[in-house]
């Protein structure tokens, strides 16, 4: 029996609903594969941890999260907590104090799901994002703070290292190495910003060395933005700074069908401490309670999961059963359906089971 520690944090939102449904999915894989088994530890921190406590999670948080294989995380964000505690008192800490610098994002329109492109469907649009992690623009020291003086300077520093652009890009070409068509965009905007994003382009253009079989362009990052709109066909991985890449994202999954779909992966490389698993979208305040979040995204991040504790082929076969309940139709309303979390989930768990699948 193979075995792995998981840590679940759902927190807001329809996170508890969406990581429930993972969870569900994942114990069928069990039951369905015989020679796997995941112990669960649930951890109720969020922003009703932090209306209790002070803070979104313990002093010792990360010091309690050592010790898993992987973490499984829902979302952040409460109407009533201001974003920037949310997000800095939980996901952030996780994926910096763990140095998870390589964030996986990928993006591909599942059967059955239509894109707002016209004239784009299935294979059309297969792309896999890699985002900067760990600095950047999300370095957090920002030099002068904001206190909300009528006469401030508030300023936020980025912080781009040699190291750590030459770790990403160095992923980013191994992994667009490892798909089909390997090829691999970088964005950058090193018109305006000369200095990070120069050294960004150089470094790129020396990793490229490394890589002779992967083909690689160049692309400013407004310009990602026409390029991912109008020529979908034209990319396949990408590789962009924490803030760039954040926002190409969400246009990714956009452009995807819906923002319930799209998965990421917070990876540690070299596997010094666990790597996070989340669904890309956020709390969605305005369906939390309702049932029918999309419970795809967690499902597919499941499947990156198992990609990255060594099981293929479990991974294949949720893979397998999404693609066959979204092309049925059973879908959530975000993306044209009827069914509700639980329909989906169902769905999906049955298909796991099937013989055929
Ligand atoms: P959001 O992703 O929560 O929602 C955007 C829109 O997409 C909403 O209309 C929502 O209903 C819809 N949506 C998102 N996920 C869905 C799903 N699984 N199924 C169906 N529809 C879905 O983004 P937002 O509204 O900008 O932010 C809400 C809160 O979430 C904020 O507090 C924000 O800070 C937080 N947030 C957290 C994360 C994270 O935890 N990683 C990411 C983004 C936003
Ligand atoms: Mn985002």
């Amino acid at each position: 029996m193979r075995e792995y520690s998981i840590a679940a944090i759902p927190a807001d939102g329809i996170g508890p609903e969406v990581i429930a449904a993972g969870i569900r999915v994942l114990e069928a894989l069990e039951t369905r594969l015989g020679d796997v088994k995941f112990n669960f530890k649930s951890f109720d921190w969020g922003s009703n941890y932090y209306k209790k406590h002070g803070v979104m999670m313990p002093a010792d948080g990360l010091k309690q999260l050592k010790p898993f294989d992987a973490i499984y995380f829902g979302a952040v964000g409460a109407p009533d907590v201001p974003d920037h505690i949310t997000l800095w008192g939980l996901r952030l800490p996780i994926c910096q104090g763990f140095d998870q610098y390589a964030n996986v994002r990928p993006t591909k329109i599942l059967p059955g799901i239509k894109s707002p492109l016209r004239d784009v469907g299935p294979g059309d649009l297969d792309w896999v994002i890699v985002r900067e992690n760990s600095e950047g623009e999300y370095a957090g020291n920002g030099g002068r703070v904001h206190r909300g003086l009528p006469e401030e300077v508030a300023t936020e520093t980025s912080v781009f290292t040699r190291v750590g652009c030459e770790r990403v890009l160095r992923f980013a070409f191994r992994l667009a190495q490892s798909r089909p068509r390997k090829h691999l965009t970088v964005s950058t905007k090193s018109n305006a910003q000369r200095h990070a994003m120069v050294m960004w382009d150089e470094i790129a253009e020396q990793v490229s060395k490394e890589f002779p079989d992967v083909t690689w362009d160049k692309t400013l990052v407004d310009a990602m933005t026409v390029r991912m709109t109008l020529n979908p066909k034209s990319l396949d991985t990408i590789v962009a700074s924490n803030l760039q890449a954040d926002i190409l994202s969400d246009l990714a999954g956009a452009l995807a069908g819906s923002l319930g779909v799209a998965p990421t992966a917070n990876i540690d490389p070299e596997r010094r401490y666990p790597s996070m698993f989340e669904p890309i979208h956020g709390s969605a305040f305005d369906i939390t309670g309702k049932g029918i979040a999309n419970p795809v995204a967690s499902f597919w991040t499941a499947v990156q999961m198992l990609d990255h504790l060594g099981e293929q082929d479990g991974a294949a076969r949720i893979m397998r059963a999404v693609e066959k309940v979204t092309g049925a139709g059973v879908l959530t309303p975000d993306v044209g359906g009827k069914n509700n979390t639980k329909d989906v989930t169902d769905a999906v768990i049955d298909a796991i089971h099937s013989s055929n699948l």
